[in-house]
């Protein structure tokens, strides 16, 4: 998918935003009683088009489209140091290095003419979202980040 890592960005930013702009009708409906809709929709379409594993807090887009989670050791903010010569993983020596593949899909979507794009510094990964839908956890997260903004305004 990296390959493919323009479009696939793209349609994922939709459709967050699209997911964020029906935050009432989630609401409505409850959050609680939509996430195992959502989780089971996105354990298979990002399972089938990412490898998705289900942290429930997605960095795709911060990414190059590539997985992070997919690393044995589970880094979220580049590789090792044990990359073989080759760019295959010193623990699974079939395997590409889910960040040689991040950096690739970073050049893709931000053509840059170094060998190691510029990616955000990531939190460590919240357990506690973990099998869950990190399409809705960002909903709410948005929403979360809204209410402050108008609380703070209103203060
Ligand atoms: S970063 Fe997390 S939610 Fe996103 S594809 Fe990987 S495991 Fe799935």
């Amino acid at each position: 998918m990296v390959s493919h890592a323009k479009p696939a960005y793209f349609i994922y930013q939709a459709l967050e935003s699209f997911l964020s702009f029906l935050h009432p009708i989630w609401q409505r409906i409850g959050y609680q009683r939509t996430e195992k809709i959502f989780a089971f929709t996105e354990r298979n379409i990002k399972g089938l088009l990412f490898d998705c594993q289900m942290c429930g807090d997605c960095i795709l887009d911060k990414t190059g489209m590539s997985c992070p989670m997919n690393c044995p050791k589970q880094i979220r903010n580049g590789p090792c140091g044990g990359v073989r010569d080759d760019g295959h993983c010193e623990i699974e020596p079939e395997m590409r290095c889910v960040w040689l593949e991040a950096w690739r899909g970073a050049r893709i979507l931000t053509p840059s003419t170094t060998a190691v794009p510029d990616l955000e510094i990531l939190l460590p990964i919240d357990q506690r979202k973990k099998g869950h839908s990190s399409w809705l956890n960002k909903v709410k997260d948005r929403q979360n980040i809204k209410n402050i903004r108008v609380h703070q305004s209103d203060g």
